[in-house]
């Protein structure tokens, strides 16, 4: 039977111009055009978002019988007046690790360095113990459970990343763990991050060359993943092996979204520009040219404010400068072992309540903006509410859109409806 999404407060459907491309600058708070006041309601058939008009138009069209609250002809979700946002899309995950590494905190306060605390067995190198010797099947639980927090706080499209294997075999563990994970309340995209850092008992040749010649040809064999990512910072991943290991992957039909300028400016991004990579991911550090170029070149700069919030340091002024200037921009939760929020309404509430940045703005940021680094690999576009499109809808407890990042600590999420079921 069809559903007749009713008595609705605003319904900020994003879906002005054409709705695979992102918006920037002022086009992502026009209100006029991405927010429809209350009054309308949204007819959903087979997963898919049929109607989108008034409600007496609807009811009379789909439900003539409708009468208090109920009708015969079509099902009814009763929004109660509440405000209706498209689902949300995050776009940088790392949703697959095991281990516990809270003591490590108290190591970093008490001023030890990330290397001083990796001599101590801690930092990455435990994540990688432990989970290589996860089973997959331990993994794919570990990720359904990841995947109703994320869908608690209404993510309805994620992105996850491999990266704490390091080897050809626990990687690829990885990667089929993702693909096991059941997408009923999800989209799931898989990233190969096998370049995250480098493992113990190799030298950094050895493995770049492993990379390329083991991993990738098999992470594209078996399509297990759509874009390969590269943890480029000094330090770890330099300039060159992070081109080599993107020129490598496109030439096995793999794109690219890539870590840069996390620590320091080392124009990680204007690589990414150059590299035509989908996303630059972090990007807190990077100059002001490489920003401009970025924007010419589609690739996305994907913020991520949750990962200085965790560390003590300042959230930066890129993602300002980035609206100032009309530069594509989105944000995501950067979920790892040292920032474990799978809440893009919390990310979100960084934006807001700490830079400034308007509601709206942050929730174009977090849906439509991103959808359109990962679009390719779906069916439909999601970020947006439109006619045609997936029915991935969050109804959330306020008549107010701007309410969805308001309660950092608590999901501002009613109901959410991933094609058109609800979750
Ligand atoms: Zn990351």
């Amino acid at each position: 039977m069809d559903l007749l999404l009713y008595n609705a407060g605003e319904i900020a459907t994003l879906s002005h111009g054409e709705v695979s491309k992102p918006l920037s600058g002022i086009e992502m708070v026009d209100r006029e055009k991405l927010v429809l006041d209350s009054g309308n309601a949204i007819l959903i058939s087979k997963g898919i978002i049929r109607k989108i008009s008034s409600q007496e138009e609807l009811i009379q069209e789909f439900a003539p019988d409708f009468s208090d609250g109920k009708s015969n002809l079509v099902d009814i979700i009763d929004a109660h007046g509440n405000a209706i946002i498209p689902g949300l899309v995050d776009c940088h995950t790392h949703l697959l690790w095991t281990g516990d590494r809270s003591n490590e905190m108290n190591m970093r306060q008490n001023g030890l360095s990330y290397q001083e605390i990796s001599i101590r067995g801690g930092g990455i190198s435990r994540t990688v113990e432990s989970t290589r010797s996860a089973t997959k099947k331990y993994l794919v639980n570990l990720g359904k459970h990841r995947i109703s927090q994320a869908s608690m706080n209404g993510t309805t499209t994620l992105e996850a990343k491999s990266g704490y294997g390091l080897s050809v075999e626990s990687e690829i563990k990885l990667l089929e763990a993702s693909s096991e994970i059941p997408q009923d309340k999800c989209n799931l995209l898989p990233t190969w991050l096998g370049a995250h850092d480098f493992p113990k008992g190799k030298s950094k040749d050895e493995y770049v060359e492993e990379l390329i010649s083991e991993q990738l040809p098999l992470v594209a064999e078996n399509k297990l993943a759509n874009w390969v990512d590269v943890f480029c910072e000094p330090g770890w991943y330099d300039l060159e092996q992070t081109e080599l290991i993107v020129k490598a992957s496109k030439e096995l039909g793999l794109k690219s979204r890539l870590h840069v300028d996390e620590f320091v400016d080392s124009n990680g991004l204007a690589l990414a520009a150059e590299l035509g990579s989908s996303s630059a991911d972090h990007v807190g550090f990077s100059n002001t040219e490489s920003r401009a170029k970025a924007h010419e070149s589609n690739t996305m700069q994907v913020f991520l404010p949750g990962t200085p919030y965790v560390l003590g340091k300042n959230l930066g002024d890129g993602i300002n400068e980035c609206i100032e200037n009309n530069w594509n921009f989105s944000l995501a939760t950067d979920f790892n072992p040292n920032c474990q929020t799978l809440s893009l309404p919390f990310v979100a509430s960084l934006a807001t309540h700490r830079l400034g940045i308007d509601p709206l703005a942050a929730l174009v940021a977090c849906t439509r903006n991103p959808a359109s680094t990962l679009n390719s690999e779906l069916k439909l576009n999601v970020g947006s509410i439109y006619e045609g499109g997936p029915a991935d809808i969050n109804i959330l407890k306020s008549e107010y859109l701007d309410y969805w990042c308001q309660t950092p600590g608590l999901s501002p999420i009613e109901k959410t409806l991933f094609s058109g079921s609800l979750v």
